[in-house]
């Protein structure tokens, strides 16, 4: 049945350079005289290591246990003995240190116990954890934890399960070559996440450069699972960005910041399915790697490489002819310059390009930008990377934001068109990283401020719970003070008693009234006692005066009483006779 293809916009057409390395199948590289196992090897948490110096481990051995859900454990990839566990020079264009485990093998390639297990008989949940103890991840060169992206939408059904095996980096074979030897563990592969997902459809695209994978392809799937659809697409770089073949087999554009499972689709590599299938049907996590080795090679071929073999013991095996000046890893698209061959072999190590200036030579110097819009008619996420390139350049990284910057997958579609050999991809490198770091710092300045702010807002609590102590302790103090005496129990104070002592208090009253008003008494007398009377010093003459006045007063006071008495007769003090009472009497 011929299937319904779709475009996505943009993209290129570079020389392919795959015929190379294809002639020969898959070899087993030698195990080195040390691995350096990196323990971070995939996106999200770094696994702590489980082992030390002096340890021997076996093959397959946990040497390093996921430290979170997005994580992925990491494995010894033969036995032998730990020399040490120490930063090691990293797969990474930095080139910075990352921490490995320093094995040395003991040439006995001794397994651990191995525990197959049937998928079928296990819920979702523990499947998910034993793909994530086994260490897979996406082996198409992001390296992101596979059990996290094998939790199917809940509102969204899964519609279709995508298999990708387009690999549309120039140079790269080795999901070619994987597809074509080992075709049938693929399939069984995709059954176990098809089971996970509930996927009602399986479409496997591969482009239409590789007819030998898919015709191993369509064979397997025809013995094992004749329902799935395997997909001849159109050679065009990158129809193997996941949105890309998502776009070509389904129709469906997934959004800007959306998921793909949102739209009822999700998508994995041929050699993730492939690990997966290998973990639990026969109990094998991810010790080792199909690289491939080619460019200015005597002797390009796809290895399968234990992870944590230097690269420098890698590239030797492909015989570097002699003008190599580089060594790439990954596409000439996506890929980086390895700063140090010592650095290790990882699970995202696909291919290790050799270079040389016939092959890749030195770019022209960059030049202006022309706004000719071509690398805007080739990003195939609809951007405008002159936009993008003017705002990186003058360090706007706001505005490089504003222009969707991380929507930009680095696929190098622009640089590779540019007519002024401006290295577009560099520059959107460099502002990614720069938000990246700018972020960091806001994130560790902003947990700074909330540590500093929860310290202060302890102290002020501990400062009111205080104050409030001590008030509660000086307002018990003054109670204290200020009670009344202690009330005499009911008993002594019978109602009679409290009558008399009514009484008392009544007496005991009116006496001090009395008391005081003598004493006002008292005073009054003395007062007047003490005042003159209107008759002293009075002159000789008014005191003979008043005396004869007083006199006259006696006298007549006696003579009114003998009148009274019958007496007929009266003598005036000087001698002279006094008039009967009656007759007119002159003074
Ligand atoms: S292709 Fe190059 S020159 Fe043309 S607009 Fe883009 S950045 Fe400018
Ligand atoms: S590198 Fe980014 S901006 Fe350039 S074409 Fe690719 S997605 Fe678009």
């Amino acid at each position: 049945m011929l299937a319904q293809l779709f475009r996505f916009k943009g993209g290129v057409k570079p020389q392919t350079n795959k015929a190379i390395s294809v002639h020969e199948p898959i070899g087993q590289a030698p195990l080195p005289a040390r691995l350096f196992v990196p323990l971070h090897q995939s996106i999200g948490g770094a696994p702590s290591p489980l082992v030390q110096a002096g340890d021997t481990v076996l093959k397959g051995q946990l040497i390093g246990g996921a430290d979170a859900w997005v994580s992925a454990a990491v494995h010894a990839p033969t036995s032998g003995r730990v020399l040490a566990v120490e930063p090691h020079v990293a797969a990474h264009p930095s080139g910075l240190p990352t921490l490995c485990v320093v094995i040395e093998p003991d040439g006995r390639d001794e397994w651990i116990e191995r525990r197959p297990v049937d998928h079928r008989s296990l819920a979702p949940e523990r499947v998910r954890e034993l793909l994530r103890d086994a260490g897979v991840v996406g082996l198409g060169g992001a390296a992101f934890p596979s059990h996290a992206k094998l939790t199917p939408a809940r509102a969204v059904a899964m519609e279709h399960l995508v298999i990708n095996g387009a690999e549309c980096e120039p140079f790269m074979t080795c999901d070619d070559m994987l597809m074509r030897e080992r075709a049938d563990e693929i399939v069984r592969g995709i059954a176990i996440f098809r089971e996970l997902l509930s996927a009602r459809e399986v479409l496997i695209g591969i482009e239409d450069n590789k007819p030998a994978a898919i015709a191993a392809m369509q064979e397997a799937v025809l013995r094992l699972a004749p329902d799935y659809r395997v997909v001849a697409v159109p050679t065009r770089y990158p129809a193997g960005g996941a949105k890309q073949l998502i776009r070509v087999l389904t129709g469906k554009e997934v959004p800007a910041s959306r998921r793909s499972t949102e739209l009822g689709v999700q998508c994995f590599n041929v050699a993730t399915v492939y690990t997966a299938y290998r973990a639990l049907t026969h109990g094998e996590p991810v010790l080792s790697r199909i690289v491939t080795l080619t460019g200015n090679v005597e002797q390009p071929r796809n290895w399968e490489v234990s992870l944590g073999t230097p690269m420098r013991e890698v590239v030797a095996l492909a015989r570097p002819r002699a003008d190599s000046s580089s060594f790439l890893m990954g596409g000439p698209m996506m890929g980086f310059e390895i700063p140090d061959l010592d650095a290790p072999v990882v699970k995202a190590t696909n291919c290790i390009i050799a270079g040389s200036p016939g092959l890749f030579p030195p770019p022209p110097p960059e030049m202006p930008c022309i706004r000719c819009g071509a690398c805007a008619e080739v990003c195939p996420h609809e951007l405008q990377p002159f936009e993008l390139y003017w705002f990186s350049r003058a360090r706007n990284f706001g505005k490089t934001q504003e222009y969707y910057i991380f929507d930009c997958i680095e696929c190098g579609c622009c640089s590779y068109v540019c007519p002024s050999h401006i290295p577009l991809v560099q520059y959107f490198r460099f502002a990614k990283s720069e938000i990246w770091a700018r972020e960091r710092e806001k994130q560790a300045a902003d947990a700074a401020k909330e540590r500093f702010e929860l310290r202060n807002a302890r102290a002020e609590r501990e400062q009111a719970e205080k104050a409030e102590r001590l008030a509660r302790a000086a307002s018990a103090r003054t109670s204290e003070k200020k009670a009344p005496p202690e009330p005499a129990p009911a008993a002594d104070h019978p109602p009679a008693a409290a009558g008399e002592a009514a009484t008392t208090a009544s007496e005991a009253e009116a006496a001090k009234k009395a008391a005081i008003a003598a004493a006002i008494e008292r005073a009054r007398l003395q007062r007047e006692s003490a005042q003159p009377r209107n008759t002293d010093r009075l002159s000789a003459g008014q005191q003979r005066e008043i005396a004869a006045v007083e006199a006259r007063r006696a006298a007549r006071s006696t003579a009114d009483t003998t009148a009274t008495t019958g007496t007929a007769a009266t003598t005036d003090p000087g001698g002279a006779a006094v008039a009967p009472a009656g007759s007119q009497r002159d003074e």
